[in-house]
């Protein structure tokens, strides 16, 4: 997989075994079409508004000429394999690999799988759900499909009489880097980076992240949250609307940071479900894929 060069200062980019081809060629049609599909369905799962997968028309990697980076559209067929949702562009021995497919709503970050550093999503809103504060903040910003996600279970969380608040969305990677600095000096950088992401390591950078509070705790992030009426909810319904818990208990030595059941990573329906029905941490759910 040597000399898949994709940008000026990259050194290689590596595919997983058994992927011996780098589809790049660009299906305009495909593309519209799913991002027809996306917009018509952005509904929850609850009200069977999947859309179809189009085998005739796989949603094709898209490489962005401009940047120099690929991408994988952010609609992809979720029955297909997705070699380039694990292909990363590495920096060398001692830095984290960079993710090729920053906007797919299946883009996997963690500490080995970073972010570009100018990476911002393009689709930005703010989701119409409370917040424990005022302001017109980035902090209440999602991508617009997650957005339509988190007003819905929200939504449906309010009609069992359950109060669910947004705490925090998106972020960019100057802020994640502010707030992991800061972290560093309150706690040390062991302590730290349990619980903070490094920039470039946090999925609010991808817009498809939301932590979720309640009254009940204060309107805190606390792992009590999980023992709530609103958190049990949250991890029994959560999938219906696309969301995983991203940090479940107990994987710490898999996802690299402690149980967080505020967090949630919206991923879509389909692979929601899956990842709930088979209680697979979303790092083993794309090993698989
Ligand atoms: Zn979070």
């Amino acid at each position: 997989m040597h000399g898949n060069i994709v940008a000026g200062n990259v050194e290689d980019i590596c595919l997983p075994e058994g992927s011996n081809t780098l589809p790049r060629s660009i299906v305009a049609s495909a593309f519209l079409a799913v991002t027809c599909f996306a917009m018509v369905f952005m509904a929850a799962c609850s009200l069977d508004a999947k859309p179809e997968p189009t085998p005739e028309e796989p949603a094709a990697p898209h490489v962005d000429s401009g940047s120099g980076m690929a991408f994988i559209e952010p609609f992809d067929d979720p029955t297909e394999p997705l070699p380039m949702a694990r292909a990363t562009i590495r920096r060398g021995e001692s830095e984290p690999d960079i993710v090729v497919n920053p906007s797919s709503r299946l883009v996997l970050v963690n500490k080995e799988r970073n972010l570009p550093p100018d990476y911002a999503p393009e689709d930005l809103v703010r989701p119409n759900i409370p917040f424990p504060f005022e302001g017109e903040l980035p902090r209440m910003m999602m991508r617009s499909e997650a957005a339509a996600a988190i007003e819905e279970l929200v939504t449906a969380a309010g009609e069992e009489g359950l109060v669910i608040f947004g705490s925090s969305g998106y972020r960019s990677y100057e802020t994640q880097r502010a707030i992991f600095e800061s972290n560093v000096q309150r706690r040390g950088e062991t302590e730290a980076n349990r619980f903070s992401a490094r920039p470039g390591q946090s999925e609010h950078q991808t817009g498809l992240a939301m932590d979720v509070t309640s009254p009940d705790v204060g309107y805190g992030l606390v792992q009590s949250f999980g023992d709530t009426a609103e958190g049990i909810w949250i991890e029994e319904n959560a999938h219906e609307f696309g969301f995983i818990v991203r940090y479940p208990r107990d994987s710490e030595h898999i996802t690299g940071y402690a149980y967080e059941p505020w967090h949630l990573r919206y991923v879509g329906c389909d692979h929601a479900k899956i990842i709930r029905d088979t209680s697979l941490t979303f790092e083993e759910y794309m090993q698989e894929r």
